[in-house]
């Protein structure tokens, strides 16, 4: 047991950070221990995503280190989890012998019995090795652990007939937190849909994750609950097309005394309400509204990510009517050019775009009590075939529809993509960028103008807690003391990339994570006895405040709600005076 000391680092989206909080605490309850430092460690898993280049790189420089450390420490058991497990399959082991278990995103669950193999392999073999093996004398072993689904979610078209194995992982949440020790988090990410039946012709996700599968709306309210009960009081719900969110339950399959989820049907698109709707079917509606008013605990309930085409008014209605669920969809447009989103496969128009960011401000704008909603997008720029009038089509849907802030990605062929095997990647690198950066500027510009309309009024926010220049002015004095702090027990290292900072992909011009916004500038004078918060509105919108610190005797702010009135805006943030 003294050897399984785990390393997981988790690459790309929140559906990674959850399958690593999942897996995490799995391993967890069967007794293995966690280390933020890769090198302490016995086990090293990465938990990979494959949607851009650029995220792949990482984990390939990564695995090379290992490799290099894995001649000396013929022990060391390394693991790759999902996106680019599941795609590259045993090309992946071929490239990096160094690999000894491969698990896709759809097999998470066998993870613990797999790890279980290969530490027990490298214990029998450091015992007794084989001197005519090669790879043992080199210290790697030709037995490899590997679960993937190779393409077989899809083969069945109609809904569940057998027992959804991950789903088991989705419900083990219940039974075994990550570690009862740490501080239990405020927030929390729920799934509530797995997988993807668009098939845009760039992405790789429908194929790394599967049919698109919906989980019972008694689990993820009995989840929500469980969370609640932890403490939680915001969350997250997760889904590639959160608004496909459809469970029949005259069609519901129960194995072992537990209901299955079940494959989505396809969705026609156009309605303006779920045509399944009635008392036999829990739509994306109704189960928002249901977990509303089950779990009253949780204060801020949020969904990423919208499918533009298929959000009806029976969604933007139930937002309209609880008020604990948040006003902000992200809804990624891609493009503004009609023949650039035709060869996505998108499946919508751009004036059928625009008349949904339309539609969603009629329901949900309430600028009278600095209550507007806070819409955010995607897009992919430099994507084969898109001419200088394509990007322009794009700038000008960024100033119609005044996004609060969007992600910019350059097009990345992905093997296996329709795109990546029909059309050539024919967009110069510099071309690419020239627009990329265009295209930041024009949302910087939007989305300091969402901003300020801000500006005089009060905001209810979320505290997150003390903002990045506070820390880093605590860990400079600490520093100065002598008193740095190594404590790494039982922590998992994230690295969450879904949504690049601008180090990392030069695109991000606004920030959902507070580890890409940029507080003001530090001051050498700063007064100690007062701390930085870092807030956020139910619109989404980060805000910044200095309140009386712990230190001095007051009231830790951290995962509580506080009512601040905004005085200016830099930086896309909003900086304010709290209201004691
Ligand atoms: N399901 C979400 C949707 O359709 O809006 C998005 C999921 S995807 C993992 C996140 C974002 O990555 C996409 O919105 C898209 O902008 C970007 N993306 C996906 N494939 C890409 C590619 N091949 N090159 C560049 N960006 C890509
Ligand atoms: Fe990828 Fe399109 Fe599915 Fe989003 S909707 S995950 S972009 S295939």
């Amino acid at each position: 047991m003294s050897s399984r000391l785990v390393y997981l680092e988790t690459f790309g989206c929140q559906m990674n950070e959850l399958d690593s909080e999942l897996v995490a605490g799995q391993l967890h309850a069967l007794g293995y221990r966690f280390t933020t430092s890769a090198d302490d460690a016995h086990v090293v898993l990465y938990n990979t995503c494959s949607v851009r280049e650029h995220a792949e790189q990482k984990v390939w420089s990564r695995l090379g280190e290992l490799a290099q450390r894995k001649a000396s420490e013929p022990n060391l058991v390394v693991g790759v989890l999902g996106c680019l497990a599941e795609r590259d399959g045993v090309d992946l082991v071929k490239r990096m012998p160094v690999v000894d278990v491969l698990v896709g995103p759809g097999e998470l669950d066998k993870l613990p019995n797999l790890l279980d193999n290969a530490l027990r392999t490298r214990e029998s073999l450091s015992a007794d090795p084989a001197p005519e093996d090669p790879n043992a004398r080199k210290g790697l072993t030709s037995a490899r652990e590997i679960a993937l689904q190779g393409g077989s979610s899809r083969r069945s078209t109609t809904l569940a007939a057998a027992a959804d194995s991950l789903e088991l992982l989705d419900l083990s949440r219940s039974v075994s937190p990550l570690d009862p020790s740490d501080q239990p988090s405020k927030s929390a990410y729920v799934r509530i849909t797995r997988g993807c039946n668009k098939f845009c012709t760039y992405c790789v996700v429908p194929f790394t994750r599967g049919a698109e599968i919906h989980r019972p709306p008694q689990h993820i309210i009995d989840e929500c609950k469980m969370l609640a009960d932890r403490g939680v009081i915001e969350i997250t719900l997760l889904g590639q097309t959160v608004n496909h969110y459809r469970f029949e339950h005259a069609a519901a399959v129960t194995v072992g005394g537990i209901t299955q989820p079940q494959k989505g049907r396809s969705f026609t698109g156009g309605h303006r309400r779920d045509p399944f709707a009635g008392e036999q079917t829990t739509t994306f509606a109704d189960l928002l509204a249901r977990i509303h008013d089950e779990v009253p605990a949780i204060q801020r309930l949020r969904f990423v990510t919208s499918y533009p085409r298929d959000f009806g008014d029976d969604v933007l209605e139930v937002i309209r009517d609880h008020p604990r669920i948040c006003r902000y969809l992200h809804v990624p447009a891609q493009s503004g050019s009609d023949r650039i989103l035709k060869l996505m496969n998108r499946g919508y128009t751009v004036s059928e775009y625009l008349e949904f960011v339309d539609r969603v401000r009629h329901f949900l704008h309430q600028p009278e009590i600095a209550r507007p909603v806070g819409i955010s997008s995607d897009f992919i720029i430099g994507f084969p075939t898109e001419t200088d009038e394509d990007f322009e089509a794009t700038a000008s849907l960024i100033r119609r529809a005044r996004f609060k802030n969007s992600f910019i990605f350059k097009y990345s062929p992905r093997p296996g993509t329709v795109a990546f095997d029909k059309l050539e990647d024919d967009v110069p690198d510099n071309v690419k960028r020239d627009r990329n950066t265009k295209l930041l500027a024009l949302q910087n510009e939007v989305s300091d103008q969402v901003a300020r309309e801000y500006v005089g009024h009060t905001l209810r926010v979320f505290v997150e807690g003390p903002s990045k220049k506070h820390q880093s002015q605590t860990r400079a004095r600490e520093q100065q003391t002598h008193h740095h702090n190594h404590s790494h027990h039982g922590t998992v290292s994230l690295t969450v990339s879904a949504r690049p900072t601008p180090a990392d992909d030069a695109a991000c011009q606004s920030a959902c994570s507070t580890a890409a916004i940029s507080p003001e500038p530090t001051r050498d004078h700063a007064e100690p006895s007062t701390i930085q918060y870092c807030a956020r509105s139910d619109t989404d919108m980060i805000v910044f405040f200095d309140a009386p610190s712990p230190q001095a005797g007051a009231p830790d702010l951290t995962h509580t709600f506080a009512e601040v009135h905004i005085d200016r805006v830099r930086a896309l943030s909003l900086f304010g005076t709290r209201h004691p």
